[in-house]
């Protein structure tokens, strides 16, 4: 069995529903897992409905029945027949967003964010395998709540491993040992040991095709994108990126940590603890072969420049002047841990210790206060943290020239920089 990703953009309008189909008919003869993002951009839309109702703006249910238009626009021209039972299933899954949205008790935010931007997700499912079955694949739509469980940590939610993989073969694999081919289920979501739904962090449907295979062993994952493969630059920043072929699950691992936006980070250990390849590859060019990612002594010499943008990079001292010593770094840590801040990069002396962040806007500001009941800190926000892999002084230069760099760490193969915007 293989798992198949297809993301928002692969899916934003009627074309590419039509273009999902056709890549689909081409594994006829197999058995296909199939998970989806939110059409386009509606996860971020979504997401402005879910803070213009927490902040009491008025404007929720005018920007939801936006929303609607959109999905609406898109049925419209995959289905003629305005009897077909997907337009009461998108009236439906609008009428839940509806009420979610007029409720008066406010629960926390991460919670409301959960139970409102998962339905992008459920929307763009019923619409493709509604398609699908339309066309004549026969598919089967699962919900990935059913399936995936995880804590109550809303927003970035934590997988128990054992409840989903009991679940993915009870949900999953006996529809494919009864004879299903095509199983369709959502990314990014999933729910509690008490079915409220939660999402596992942005992009992070590539995360739910490598936990289902994992828990499945699938032979192999394929995630299908906009663009060739993996490339050693941004071909959206730098014209001259080149593809590459193959990868190591630890060079992978690396790009994806330092902001290779291709690949979620979290896909590839799930996926490197069974050896499943994944591959990854143009929905544009389906016959082109992508980069693999695997299993291999292969070290990647191609030089590679990563961007994270959005960065923050922090200076923390301690008030009374003391070392940046075990104590100190263990409470600077917990603040971390207690509002989930990840830090990219660290340095310290003997009285200064510096990290590059990524950090929830909505949260900065607590975290901060927090972090400065001990310490003195210092931030600038709107950083880079650059990463380039194989790096030679000329590249270094060239992607640095004219650039305030304000953190800089090098080993022999890796060097880090922090530019100022
Ligand atoms: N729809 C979600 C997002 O946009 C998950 C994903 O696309 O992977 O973040
Ligand atoms: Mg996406």
């Amino acid at each position: 069995m293989k798992v198949f990703k297809f993301g928002g953009a692969s899916v934003k309008n009627a074309e590419g529903i039509i273009n999902v189909a056709n890549i689909i008919r081409n594994f006829e003869n197999e058995k296909l897992l199939i998970v989806i993002s939110a059409m386009g951009k509606t996860t971020n839309a979504l997401e402005a409905i879910c803070n213009a109702f927490f902040n009491k703006t008025g404007e929720a249910q005018a920007l939801s029945d936006q929303l609607k238009a959109q999905h609406l626009e898109i049925v419209t021209a995959l289905f003629e027949d305005k009897n077909d039972a997907i337009y009461s299933e998108i009236e439906d899954l609008f009428a839940e967003l509806h009420w979610a949205i007029e409720e008066e008790q406010i629960k926390s935010y991460d919670y409301e964010y959960d139970q409102i931007v998962s339905i992008g997700e459920l929307l763009s499912t019923k619409i493709v395998a509604a398609y699908l079955n339309k066309v004549g694949i026969s598919t089967l739509w699962i919900d990935a709540r059913d399936v995936i469980k995880t804590d109550n940590t809303y927003r970035e939610g934590t997988v128990d491993w054992q409840e989903t993989a009991e679940n993915s073969k009870h949900y999953i694999q006996s529809n494919f040992d009864n004879g299903a081919t095509c199983v369709l289920t959502q990314g990014f979501i999933g729910a509690t040991s008490e079915n409220f739904t939660t999402t596992l962090g942005r992009e992070g449907s590539d995360y739910s095709a490598a936990i289902l295979a994992h828990c499945l062993n699938a032979t192999e994952v394929n995630i299908w994108k906009d663009v060739p493969g993996v490339l050693n630059a941004d071909p959206k920043e730098f014209s001259n990126a080149v593809l590459l072929n193959t990868l190591s699950y630890y060079d992978a691992i690396e790009l994806a940590y330092y902001g290779a936006t291709v690949i979620h980070p979290k896909t590839l250990k799930p996926l490197q603890n069974k050896n499943i390849p994944l591959r990854v590859k143009s929905f544009v060019n389906p016959q082109l072969p992508g980069t693999v990612i695997q299993q291999d002594d292969f070290k990647q010499e191609i030089p590679t420049y990563i961007f994270k943008k959005e960065q923050v990079l922090l200076s923390i001292s301690a008030r009374d002047f003391s070392f940046i010593v075990e104590e100190n770094i263990r409470d600077i840590f917990q603040v971390f841990a207690n509002w989930r801040v990840k830090a990219n990069l660290m340095q310290h002396s003997a009285l200064n210790f510096s990290v590059c962040i990524t950090v929830d806007p909505l949260k900065f500001a607590e975290f901060i206060s927090e972090l400065s009941t001990k310490f003195k800190v210092k931030y600038n926000h709107n950083c880079t943290l650059i990463t380039i892999r194989n790096y030679s002084d000329t590249l270094v230069n060239q992607l640095t020239q004219g650039k305030s760099v304000l953190l800089e760490q090098k080993s022999r193969n890796v060097i880090q920089v922090v530019i100022s915007n």
